[in-house]
C-alpha cells in the first residue's frame, strides 16, 4: 500500500519531507509527496472557505481520469468547511480513497500565540494519518490519546499522540494484510 499526498502550493513549504515521514511511521504505510496537480474548486466568497465535499470531488475527478488506484491526500492552505460544520480541519471520503486536510488552522499563529515548525508539522501530519486512516478502512476511536480520535479543537489535535491506540493498531494491521 501506497499513499498518495498532493501538497498544495499555498501550504506551507518546507513541511512536505517532514509532514510525510512522520504520517509514514504513525500508520506504518509507505508515501510520496508531490505538488498538487488538482484543481482547487469550492471556493465559497460569502464565507472566505473552501467546501470540502467540493474539494473531494475534484480529487476524486482526477484520480479516476489518471486511474489512481490508490489513496490521495490533499493538502490545502485555504480554511474549509462541510455542511453543518463552521470548519474542518480535514475530511475523507473513504468510498473513492480520497482526503484532504487544511494547514490553514493548525499554525500558532492562527490562534495568536507564538509559533514553531515543530507544532505545526506535528499537526498537519496528525490530521493527515487520521484522514489517511479513514481511507485505509478506520473509524473512530474513543481513546484520546490515539490519532483516530476526532478532536473538535487545536487543544484536542494536540492531546493527541504520533500513534495509533494498540486497538487501532491492530485493526489497521489486518486492513492492510487483507488488501
Ligand atoms: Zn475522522
Ligand atoms: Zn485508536
Amino acid at each position: 500500500m501506497h499513499i498518495h499526498i498532493f501538497w498544495d502550493s499555498q501550504s506551507p513549504s518546507g513541511f512536505q519531507v517532514p509532514v510525510s515521514r512522520l504520517i509514514s511511521s504513525i500508520l506504518d504505510v509507505k508515501t510520496t509527496v508531490t505538488e498538487n496537480p488538482v484543481r482547487i474548486m469550492g471556493y465559497v466568497t460569502a464565507r472566505r472557505q473552501v467546501d470540502a465535499q467540493a474539494l473531494l470531488d475534484s480529487i476524486q475527478t482526477y484520480k479516476h481520469l489518471h486511474q489512481i488506484p490508490e489513496p490521495v491526500l490533499l493538502v490545502v492552505h485555504q480554511d474549509l468547511f462541510r455542511n453543518g460544520n463552521i470548519f474542518v480541519f480535514g475530511l475523507a471520503r473513504e468510498s473513492v480513497g480520497a482526503g484532504v486536510v487544511s494547514t490553514s488552522r493548525l499554525g500558532n499563529e492562527y490562534y495568536g500565540r507564538q509559533g514553531s515548525d515543530d507544532d505545526y508539522i506535528d499537526r498537519i501530519a496528525k490530521e493527515g494519518a487520521h484522514e489517511i486512516g479513514h481511507l485505509l478502512g478506520l473509524p473512530h476511536c474513543s481513546d484520546r490519546e490515539c490519532v483516530m480520535f476526532r478532536p473538535d479543537t487545536l487543544d484536542e489535535l494536540d492531546r493527541k499522540k504520533k500513534v495509533l491506540c494498540p486497538a487501532c493498531r491492530e485493526q489497521l494491521d489486518t486492513l492492510l494484510n487483507a488488501g
